[in-house]
C-alpha cells in the first residue's frame, strides 16, 4: 500500500466554505479539438466545491483510504524541516499543484528512496527536477488541458485590463474619486493593434481564438507551425522566432512550458526588441522572464504594462520587485485554479491514481517524463533539464 503527499495551499483565511457564489457549474463534454475529459471510476467531490486547498484534500481521502493507501496533505513546504521534507522519506506518490508548488528538487528526490510518482494537480511539471526525474525513472505526470482554456480566458482579461488601464481606473472608485483624465491619460483600444503569442499550444492558441473577434492583427511564434487552415481562419502571422514577433507587437503573451530553453527568454535584449510602450502577459510561468528586467522596463518605459499571476519563486518573497512595479496587474496564481478548473484537475488527479494503482497505462497526453525520458505531452513541449534553481528562495516568503 503506498503513502501518497499531497501539497495543497492553504485555506481561505475565513475558512472552508459553507456555501458557494454560484450553484453549479457547467458540465463540459470535451475539450476544444476532441480531448477526452478525465475518466477516473468515481469522484467524491461537487464539481464547484473548493478542491485545491488543504481541507478539499482534491477529494482524494476516501478514494486512497477505502483502498488502503496513506493521504498526507499539507501546505508546508519549504523552508528546513518542513512537512513536505519531513513526510517525503517515505512517500511512493507526491501530488503539488503548481499554484503552491512543492519544488522537488534532486536533492528532495535523493531524500525520497520509495518516490516513483510526481502528479501535477494542473498543467506545467517545472516545479519537478525533471533531469533528475528522468535520471531516478519517476513517472512525472500533469492534467494536460484541465486549466488552458481557465488560462486563455484570464489572459484575454488582463490583455483588456492593461491596455483599457482599468485597474487604476478602479482604484479611483476605492479611493472615493472621479479622476476622468488620470483613468484616461493610459487608456487605450485593443482594436487594430498587433497581438502575438510566444507559444501557440492549448492556451496561446486559444488566446488567439478569443482575441480574433476584437479585430485584432494576431501572430505567433511555435517550435510547430499551426496547420495552413487554421492560420488562415484566425488570419495568423507566423513568426520564426520570439525575436521577429515581438517587434511588430503591441500586447505580447507567453504561453509555453518553463524549461531549459524557455527559462528567462525576456530578458533585457529580448525586452529591448519590442516596441517602446508594449504591453507583456505572462501567465506561463514567472522565470521565463528576467525578475529585474521586467521592473526595469515598466520604470523605464520601455513596457506600458505587464500583467500575469505566475511568480519565481511561488510564493514570491514580500519584497518581491513585482508586487511594487509601476503599471503592473499581477495577481497570485489563480488562473488555472479557478473552482471550474479544479472539478478538472481533481478528477484527472483521480484518474492518474486509479491507472498508477491498478497498473494501467497513464494517457500519454498526461505524460511528462517516463521510462528515463521526457514522453508524451513532455516529449512534445519541453526540453531536458531542469528549472527549479533558485526554488529554495520560497522559504522568505514565511519571513
Ligand atoms: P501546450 O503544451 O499545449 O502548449 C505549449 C506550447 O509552447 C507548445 O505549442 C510548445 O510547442 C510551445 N513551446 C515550447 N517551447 C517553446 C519555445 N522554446 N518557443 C516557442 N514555443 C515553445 O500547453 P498549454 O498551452 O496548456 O500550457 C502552456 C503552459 O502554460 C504550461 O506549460 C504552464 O507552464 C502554463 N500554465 C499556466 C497556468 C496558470 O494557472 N497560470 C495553468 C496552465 C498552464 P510544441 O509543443 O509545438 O513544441
Amino acid at each position: 500500500m503506498a503513502k501518497v503527499l499531497c501539497v495543497l495551499y492553504d485555506d481561505p483565511v475565513d475558512g472552508y466554505p459553507k456555501s458557494y457564489a454560484i450553484d453549479s457549474i457547467p458540465k463540459l463534454e470535451k475539450y476544444p479539438g476532441g480531448q477526452t475529459m478525465p475518466t477516473p471510476k468515481g469522484i467524491d467531490f461537487k464539481p464547484g466545491a473548493l478542491l485545491g486547498c488543504v481541507s478539499g484534500e482534491l477529494g482524494l481521502r476516501k478514494f486512497l483510504e477505502s483502498n488502503g493507501h496513506t493521504l498526507v496533505v499539507t501546505s508546508d513546504k519549504d523552508g528546513a524541516n518542513s512537512t513536505l521534507d519531513r513526510e517525503l522519506v517515505d512517500a511512493e506518490v507526491v501530488i503539488s499543484q503548481p499554484f503552491w508548488p512543492a519544488y522537488l528538487t534532486r536533492e528532495r528526490i535523493a531524500k525520497a528512496p520509495k518516490l516513483k510518482l510526481a502528479i501535477t494537480a494542473g498543467i506545467g511539471s517545472d516545479h519537478v527536477d525533471l533531469q533528475a526525474a528522468m535520471d531516478r525513472e519517476l513517472t512525472v505526470a500533469e492534467v494536460t488541458y484541465c486549466n488552458s482554456i481557465s488560462v486563455a480566458e484570464h489572459v484575454v482579461m488582463m490583455i483588456l485590463a492593461l491596455v483599457r488601464n482599468y485597474i487604476p481606473s478602479y482604484d479611483w472608485v476605492i479611493k472615493n474619486g472621479w479622476n476622468i483624465a488620470d483613468c484616461a491619460a493610459r487608456s487605450y483600444d485593443v482594436e487594430g493593434m498587433n497581438v502575438g503569442t510566444v507559444g501557440a499550444g492549448r492556451i496561446g492558441s486559444a488566446v488567439l481564438r478569443r482575441m480574433k473577434p476584437f479585430d485584432v492583427k494576431l501572430h505567433y511564434t511555435d517550435r510547430h507551425r499551426l496547420s495552413p487552415e487554421i492560420e488562415k481562419e484566425l488570419g495568423l502571422t507566423f513568426h520564426p522566432n520570439a525575436e521577429s514577433l515581438v517587434k511588430v507587437c503591441d500586447v505580447v503573451t507567453i504561453n509555453t512550458p518553463l524549461h531549459p530553453e524557455t527559462e528567462h527568454m525576456f530578458d533585457d535584449a529580448m525586452i529591448g526588441k519590442m516596441k517602446r510602450g508594449a504591453y507583456l502577459v505572462n501567465t506561463a510561468r514567472g522565470k521565463i522572464c528576467d525578475r529585474d528586467a521586467v521592473a526595469r522596463a515598466l520604470k523605464d518605459g520601455q513596457l506600458a504594462g505587464y500583467a500575469g499571476d505566475v511568480w519565481f519563486p511561488q510564493p514570491p518573497p514580500k519584497d518581491h520587485p513585482w508586487r511594487s512595479m509601476p503599471h503592473h496587474g499581477m495577481t497570485p496564481h489563480v488562473s488555472g485554479t479557478s473552482l471550474s478548473a479544479q472539478a478538472r484537475y481533481a478528477a484527472g488527479v483521480r484518474e492518474i491514481l486509479e491507472c498508477w494503482f491498478e497498473k494501467r497505462p497513464i494517457r500519454d497526453e498526461y505524460l511528462i517524463v517516463s521510462g528515463g525520458k521526457l514522453a508524451g505531452a513532455g516529449a512534445h513541449s519541453y526540453s531536458a533539464g531542469n528549472a527549479t534553481g533558485g526554488s529554495e528562495e520560497a522559504a522568505k516568503f514565511k519571513k
